[in-house]
C-alpha cells in the first residue's frame, strides 16, 4: 500500500517556523535513492532517519550526516571567477549572469579558434541523478562537439553495455537477477551490502531464508561472504579464467542445456574447444582457488539450477574485463538460466537490435579511434583520449572542459598527466557542491545543489517516485540540471534541454499525463510494466521485428560475437592477463582497489571530519602475507607497483585471500582529511594497462609488493585486527 501524501510540493515540506516537520523524502547525498524521513525546521534540514518502507527504507553513515554535509561551511554558495594564476585558490565572487556570460564567451572563443570539438564535457559520479543522465548527457552536441564524456568511461559500461550487447543484444539495465526463484545465487565481484539499493540485499537475504544457496566470488570476505554457502576467494583479475573453468566443467559433465544451445546459440563448438584449455587444475593455480571448489561450484549449479548472478565492477577492471562479463553470461546460458524464472530475466520490452553509432571521421569523438566499440554502443567520447588531445593535439586540439560532479585527477590514473592537462587548458568550468582538487585550475566555479534541494524523479526496479525539494537551495546554489540548461541557453540552444525540475518530469512522463498526475498524488507509483514472460526468445517478444531469437546480428545468443569480430576483437569470451601472480620484478602480490564504503562515495565526503576522523585509509593484507613480511597491524607500509609507491597503514586480516592486498580509492585530494590526502592509490595504477575493449584501467589487478616502513601503532586498528585474527581464512562449502 502506498502512503497517500497530499500536497507533496516543496513549499509544504519546508516548515515556515521552528516547528519540526517530518516528511517522506529521497536521500539527497548519492544516487542510490534510499527512502528516508527528513525533519525540517525553519526551512532547514535538521535530521534524517530511515523510512520504514521494507524495500527502500535505508540510511547509511553519510546519509545520517546529511545536515552537516548540506550546511558545511565548505559548501560552495556563489559563483566564483578566477583572479590569480592557475594552480592557486584565488577567486572572487561573481553573479550568475557574469559567470554564465564568461563561460559562453570562452567556449565561443575556443570554437572560433580550434572548432567546436575543442570543447569537451565530463559528468562524474556526482551527477548520477536520474533526470541528469536522462536529458543532459550530450550537452555539447548542439554546440557541435562530439566530446561529451562521463564516468561510463571507467565504470558500468563494460559489464552493463559492452558485455551483454555483444553476447545477446540486450542492454544490462534490462536484465534482472531473479533472486526470488533462484536455486543458486552467485554474487560475483560486487557487494550488495555496501553498493546499490537496499532492496537487493533484502531480496538476497529472503532468498537465503527460503533455502536458495548463496555463493560469493570475491577476494575479500565481506559480511555477505561470511553468511554464504560458499566463498570463492578469487585472485583479482582472474575471474575470466574461473568462468571458463566452470564452462569447461559444465560441458564436460554433459549437464548443459542442450536444447537451448542447439536452437538459440552460435559458437558453441568454438567455445567448447577454447574452454577445454581451462581445466580446474590449471585454473586453480591462476585463481588461487582449490580445484575441488571449482568442480564443487559447477556441481552445485547444475544440481540446483536455475542459477542467477549479480556481478559488477569486480570483474570490469582487468585486462579482459569485458570478456569476463561475456564468459559469465555464457555460463548462465549453458546452465539454461537465461530469461527463465530463477535465472537472469530480460525485461519485457521489445529490444532493438544493437544500433551502432556511426563514426564521423570529420568529427571523431575522443577515444573512439582506440575504443571504437565503446563509442558505437554508447555514442559517447571516451576520457582516455582527452589527455592526448590537450597535451599533444592528437587527434586534434582540445582546449576547453566543462566538468560536472567529477574529479578525473582522483578517479583516473596518472595524476601528473592530469595536472599538465589542466595547466594547458584555455578554459575549465567546474560545477560541484564543494571545492575539489580540480578547483585550483578552474576558471569559473558554479555552486550546485545536493539532491535534497532539487525537484526530479527516481526510477526503481518496479516503481517510480518523484523527488521533491526538501529545503531551498543553500546560498545561491542551483541544481545541476538548471545550470546545464542555463549554459545551453547562453550558447543559443536552451530549448534542447528541460529548464526546470518540473520540465524534466514532464519530458519523462508527460506523454502519460494520468501517470504524472498519479505521481504527484502518491508517494510512489508502480511502473506500467507488461506482464513478465520468460523464454521470450522462443516467442518473438525480445525483438522489435517480432521474430523468435535474440536481438543480435545472428538472431542467436552469441558465444562467438559478431560485433566483437566486426570491430577487430576476439569473438570468443577469451581470458587474458599478462600480469600473472608472482611474475617478475619481485612483485609477489596483487593489488585490488576501490571496494565500496558507506562513509564515502568514490572521492566524495573524504573532507568530512565527522565521517573520516578515525576512518583512515588502510591497506588490507592477509595474515600470512603480513607475517612473511614482518608486518603487523597498524604498521605504516609502502606499497610498490610498476609505476610508483605510496604509504598506507596496514590492516592485517584473514578476510582477504592470500596473495592479494586491497586499498581504498578516492584519496589523494588536496582538501581531504588527514592521511586520505596522501592516499592516492590510483597514482600507482599503470596507466598503459587497460582492457582494450572498454578502455578501463586495471584498477583491480595490479602486481605489487608491500614492505614495512616504520613502526606506528594505531590502537583502535590493532584491537580490530586482534578480534579478526580469531577466524581463519577458508573456503566455506
Ligand atoms: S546509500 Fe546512503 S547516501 Fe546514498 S542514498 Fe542511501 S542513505 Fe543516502
Amino acid at each position: 500500500m502506498y502512503l497517500k501524501v497530499k500536497a507533496m510540493c516543496a513549499l509544504q515540506c519546508v516548515s515556515p517556523d521552528n516547528v519540526i516537520q517530518e516528511s517522506p523524502a529521497i536521500c539527497g547525498l548519492c544516487p542510490e535513492g534510499c527512502w528516508v524521513r527528513a525533519a525540517v525546521s525553519g526551512g532547514k534540514l535538521i535530521s534524517v532517519k530511515s523510512d520504514t518502507n521494507p524495500m527502500y527504507g535505508n540510511l547509511c553513515e553519510r546519509g545520517r550526516l546529511a545536515p552537516q554535509i548540506v550546511y558545511s561551511p565548505e559548501r560552495l554558495k556563489t559563483p566564483l571567477i578566477r583572479t590569480g594564476p592557475k594552480g592557486t585558490a584565488a577567486f572572487r565572487r561573481a553573479t550568475w549572469d557574469e559567470a554564465l556570460g564568461k563561460i559562453a564567451e570562452n567556449l565561443n572563443d575556443i570554437k572560433e579558434i580550434h572548432g567546436a570539438r575543442a570543447v569537451a564535457s565530463y559528468m562524474g559520479a556526482g551527477t548520477l541523478e536520474d533526470s541528469l543522465t536522462d536529458f543532459y548527457g550530450k550537452i555539447l552536441a548542439p554546440f557541435g562537439s562530439p566530446n561529451d564524456m562521463d564516468c561510463g568511461s571507467i565504470c558500468y559500461v563494460s559489464s552493463r553495455v559492452l558485455a551483454p550487447i555483444t553476447t545477446f543484444g540486450v542492454h544490462g539495465s534490462h536484465i534482472s537477477p531473479d533472486f526470488e526463484n533462484a536455486g543458486v545465487i552467485i554474487v560475483w565481484g560486487t557487494n550488495p551490502l555496501k553498493d546499490g539499493l537496499p532492496d537487493k540485499k533484502r531480496r538476497i537475504r529472503s532468498a537465503q531464508a527460503r533455502g536458495a544457496r548463496l555463493v560469493v566470488i570475491d577476494p575479500r570476505r565481506s559480511s555477505l561472504a561470511k553468511s554464504a554457502d560458499m566463498w570463492l576467494p578469487v585472485r583479482p583479475g582472474t575471474d575470466g579464467a574461473l568462468a571458463l573453468a566452470l564452462i569447461n566443467v559444465i560441458i564436460a559433465m554433459n549437464c548443459y542445456d542442450k536444447e537451448f544451445v542447439s536452437k538459440w546459440t552460435v559458437g558453441f563448438e568454438a567455445l567448447r574447444k577454447y574452454a577445454t584449455g581451462f581445466s580446474p587444475r590449471m585454473v586453480s593455480s591462476i585463481c588461487g582457488i582449490d580445484e575441488s571448489a571449482i568442480t564443487g561450484l559447477a556441481n552445485m549449479m547444475s544440481k540446483h539450477a536455475p542459477v542467477t548472478v549479480d556481478f559488477y565492477s569486480g570483474v570490469e577492471y582487468a585486462p579482459s574485463g569485458t570478456q569476463t562479463g561475456r564468459a559469465i553470461y555464457s555460463l548462465m546460458a549453458l546452465l539454461g538460466s537465461m530469461d527463465v524464472n530463477g535465472g537472469l530475466v530480460i525485461n519485457e520490452y521489445p529490444h532493438h537490435a544493437p544500433r551502432e553509432n556511426i563514426l564521423d571521421p570529420e568529427n571523431l569523438p575522443l577515444g573512439a579511434r582506440e575504443h571504437p566499440l565503446f563509442y558505437a554502443l554508447t555514442g559517447k567520447a571516451h576520457i582516455s583520449g582527452f589527455g592526448k588531445a590537450v597535451l599533444h593535439d592528437d587527434p586534434y586540439s582540445v582546449r576547453g572542459l566543462l566538468l560536472f560532479g567529477g574529479s578525473p585527477i582522483l578517479s583516473h590514473t596518472d595524476p601528473g598527466m592530469w595536472r599538465r592537462v589542466y595547466e594547458k587548458l584555455d578554459f575549465m568550468l567546474l560545477v560541484d557542491r564543494f571545492m575539489t582538487t580540480e578547483s585550483r585550475w578552474a576558471d569559473v566555479i558554479l555552486p550546485a545543489t545536493t539532491y535534497y534541494e532539487m525537484n526530479s524523479y527516481q526510477v526503481y526496479r518496479k516503481q517510480v517516485r518523484l523527488r521533491h525539494k526538501v529545503i531551498e537551495p543553500v546560498g545561491e546554489a542551483r541544481s545541476d540540471s538548471v545550470i546545464l540548461a542555463a549554459i545551453a541557453e547562453k550558447l543559443g540552444y536552451g530549448d534542447t534541454v528541460p529548464r526546470t525540475g518540473r520540465e524534466c518530469r514532464e519530458r519523462a512522463f508527460g506523454a502519460d499525463s494520468e501517470h504524472l498526475a498519479s505521481l504527484y498524488e502518491n508517494l510512489a507509483v508502480d511502473l506500467k510494466l507488461p506482464q513478465q514472460r520468460t523464454r521470450k526468445y522462443e516467442s518473438g517478444y525480445l525483438r522489435t521485428d517480432g521474430k523468435a531469437g535474440f536481438p543480435t546480428p545472428s538472431g542467436k545468443f552469441e558465444f562467438e560475437s559478431t560485433l566483437l569480430r566486426r570491430y577487430g576483437y576476439d569473438p570468443l569470451p577469451v581470458y587474458d592477463n599478462p600480469n600473472q601472480f608472482g611474475d617478475g620484478d619481485g612483485m609477489q602480490l596483487v593489488l585490488t582497489t576501490g571496494a565500496r564504503s558507506k562513509t564515502r562515495f568514490n572521492s566524495q565526503y573524504l573532507d568530512r571530519p565527522e565521517l573520516m576522523v578515525g576512518n583512515e585509509p588502510v591497506l588490507e593484507i592477509n595474515t600470512y602475507d603480513a607475517a612473511r613480511r614482518g608486518i603487523e597491524c597498524g604498521n605504516i607500509v609502502i606499497i610498490t607497483t610498476g609505476c610508483g609507491e605510496i604509504s598506507l597503514t596496514a590492516k592485517v586480516t584473514p578476510d582477504i585471500c592470500e596473495g592479494t592486498v586491497h586499498a581504498p580509492s578516492g584519496g589523494g585530494g588536496t582538501n581531504q582529511i588527514g592521511s586520505w590526502s596522501e592516499a592516492h592509490i590510483n597514482s600507482v595504477i599503470p596507466p598503459e594497462s587497460k582492457d582494450p575493449i572498454s578502455g578501463y584501467p586495471v584498477f583491480k589487478a595490479v602486481p605489487c609488493e608491500v614492505r614495512s616502513s616504520e613502526k606506528a601503532w594505531n590502537a583502535a586498528l590493532e584491537l580490530e585486527c586482534e578480534s579478526e585474527q580469531s577466524s581463519a581464512t577458508s573456503v566455506l562449502i
